[in-house]
């Protein structure tokens, strides 16, 4: 995720190809963050196709986005009441707030700079 690596390939997308985001129904037309790193246009392509988890998915809502550029969060974790844990968000680098408790970096998050589409909408020509 920090360096714009494929989750199919592990090679880095180039910055002048779109890093694609594949992300389940809540991120339809939302700016929500996702913990899941990015794909080049041709994995994710592959993986829509193949992977079992995503074509059932594709089915009930999947979206992707196609974005050039995305910002990075960090999602920290720390303990809360009864067991529970909480977890807050920040940018990368950014000290924690005074009143944040000890917390550890549990994952990135991206949030990419283009639209969240369909992914039943799949372009064709991406196949
Ligand atoms: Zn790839």
């Amino acid at each position: 995720m920090t360096r714009r690596r494929c989750q199919l390939c592990s090679r880095a997308v180039p910055t002048d190809q779109p890093a694609v985001f594949v992300a389940g129904r809540p991120h339809h037309a939302s700016t929500r963050p996702v913990s899941e790193p990015p794909l080049h246009r041709h994995c994710a392509a592959y993986a829509l196709r193949v992977c079992p988890h995503l074509v059932a998915g594709h089915r009930s809502g999947l979206a992707h986005a196609e974005a050039t550029q995305y910002v990075l969060l960090e999602e920290h974790v720390s303990p809360g009441p009864d067991n529970t844990l909480v977890t807050h968000t920040r940018l990368p680098g950014e000290p924690p707030r005074p009143t944040d408790p000890p917390s550890a970096l549990q994952h990135y998050l991206a949030v990419p700079d283009a639209p969240w589409t369909p992914a039943d909408h799949w372009p064709a020509t991406h196949h």
